[in-house]
């Protein structure tokens, strides 16, 4: 197998674990936006999309022969980011839900198109067509959660400011 391919099928590893690290993520903030329908219902589609994409790299691996069944020994690699970015029980926590979210996407975009580029270099045109989709997907998620970060952030703060006034009173 040449060098080319194995950095590939790493990396197609690599993007799996990342996956499974979204969709922990990503249903872990689910639960704690019952005040944000709008952010609530975009995460929950892209959720799905998530774990079609996670089944997408499992069944471009497994057409390279590759085996997938000790794909868990990958998944600890970004444990530690998943968890700084999911386990926050902060009173800001929307705020950093929307920073962790965004930023998580943009990795996704630089891993797909890392493996866009690999998978052209040697001509494996299934593993690029496969990584081009998620990649939409992803673009198409970091621009919504861009486009709602001032929205958010402003009614955050109204709401914050809303809950504390009732307080005083
Ligand atoms: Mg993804
Ligand atoms: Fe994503």
């Amino acid at each position: 197998m040449s060098e080319a391919r194995e950095w590939m099928v790493q990396w197609l590893r690599d993007a799996h674990a990342m996956e499974e690290q979204a969709e922990t993520m990503l249903s872990g903030q689910i639960n704690r936006l019952d005040s944000y329908p709008e952010l609530r219902e975009r995460i929950r589609v892209h959720l799905d999309e998530t774990r079609q994409q996670a089944k997408r790299l499992r069944q471009c691996l497994e057409q390279l022969g590759e085996d997938t069944s000790a794909m868990k020994d990958f998944s600890g690699k970004l444990t530690a980011m998943g968890q700084a970015f999911s386990g926050f029980f902060s009173s800001d926590e929307v705020m950093k839900g929307s920073l962790a979210s965004y930023t998580f996407e943009h990795m996704e975009i630089a891993s797909y198109t890392i493996l866009i580029a690999a998978a052209e270099a040697i001509g494996e045109n299934e593993v690029a067509r496969v990584c081009l989709q998620n990649l939409r997907e992803e673009e198409a998620m970091a621009e919504w959660l861009g486009d709602h970060l001032a929205p958010t952030t402003k009614m955050f703060l109204s709401r914050d400011e809303a809950d504390s006034g009732a307080a005083k009173r």
